[in-house]
């Protein structure tokens, strides 16, 4: 039993279920599928596995429902190293799942059922706040009620731990205590969405004076961004070739949380987060394309950044 994890991730988990078809079915209509797969995610699930791939002692935070697929994800991210200790079981409601269908010109729609995620809830946080505070870093996205996020942070003791917000999907920050938040992780969608304002260093300020102390925007094949009070950096993306963006900032932010919760600085942290995000756009899928610290640690030996 470990009660105090170097980094918390609270969050979603969910399984996706997806079907290949040639076009979408019409109202009415039957149409016969070209395949059927299904995997597990959830932005939670998938950075607790990205930090646990880059060597961080994970422990994830969240709720699944007594059903078979809660059973499934639950080891799922056992096999990947996380630990499951504080996950509850939410009787009498569905596990959280995506129903995608993807046609063959690579479009897709999305039906999505937060199921056992809706349920994070204040009672929640309160049986699991003593873990939480005792993490060195925890990292928190907005997939589950943003009333519980804001519950949350108020909750929190200062200091410790660390904390790392990844806004996403962008929504009205409504009562969150941004205060509370050390380093919010946007991509470049996002920080526009939360601020109004289109210019990433305009943008950056206007969250850096809502209290929140640094922000990380990460910017696709553009690589990513560290601004503070005093500075702007630029991180240029490391040169690979991409066949599937998915999970890219869920690799980014697990990266990020695991080298900050060894020691890194925060420059070190995002140079790491960098290339696992770049990584991730090589293969295939969410959780299958979360890379290792080794791969990182070649790639950041081998590879020059795109200058
Ligand atoms: P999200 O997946 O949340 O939309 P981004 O698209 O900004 O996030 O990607 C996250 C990070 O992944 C980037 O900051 C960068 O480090 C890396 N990345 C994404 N796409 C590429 C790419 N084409 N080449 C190199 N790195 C990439």
């Amino acid at each position: 039993m470990c009660s105090a994890p170097e980094i918390a991730v609270f969050g979603s988990i969910n399984m996706d279920f997806v079907t290949r078809m040639e076009r979408f079915p019409k109202p009415g209509e039957t149409v016969i599928a070209q395949g059927f797969a299904r995997f597990p995610g959830g932005k939670g699930a998938n950075q607790a596995v990205a930090a646990a791939r880059m060597g961080g002692q994970v422990s994830f935070y969240g709720k699944v429902g007594a059903d078979v697929f809660g059973e499934e994800l639950l080891s799922g991210l056992r096999d990947n190293g996380v630990s499951t200790e504080w996950v509850l079981r939410e009787d009498g409601t569905p596990s959280g799942i995506a129903s995608i269908w993807v046609v063959s010109d690579g479009e897709n729609a999305i039906a999505y059922t937060p199921g056992a995620n809706a349920r994070v809830d204040t009672d929640y946080i309160d049986r699991v706040i003593n873990s939480l505070s005792n993490a060195k870093v925890l990292l928190l996205q907005l997939e589950v009620p943003s009333s519980s996020i804001a519950y949350l942070l108020r909750r929190l003791p200062v200091g410790r731990p660390l904390v790392i917000l990844n806004p996403a999907p962008a929504q009205n920050f409504g009562k969150l205590n941004l205060k509370r938040v050390d380093i919010i992780t946007p991509n470049r969608g996002e920080l526009v969405a939360l601020t109004d304002e289109s210019r990433i260093e305009r943008a950056a300020e206007t969250l850096l004076t809502a209290g929140v102390k640094t922000v990380i925007c990460t910017d696709g094949r553009e690589g990513a961004y560290l601004i503070d009070k005093e500075h702007i950096q630029h991180f240029n993306p490391f040169s690979v070739d991409p066949v599937d963006t998915t999970a890219a900032g869920d690799a980014f932010n697990g990266a990020l949380a695991a080298a900050l919760a060894k020691g890194r600085s925060v420059e070190e942290a995002v140079l790491w987060a960098n290339a696992a995000g770049a990584l991730a756009t090589t293969r295939r899928g969410a959780q299958p394309s979360l890379p290792t610290a080794t791969e990182v640690e070649t790639l950041l030996h081998d590879s020059p950044v795109v200058p």
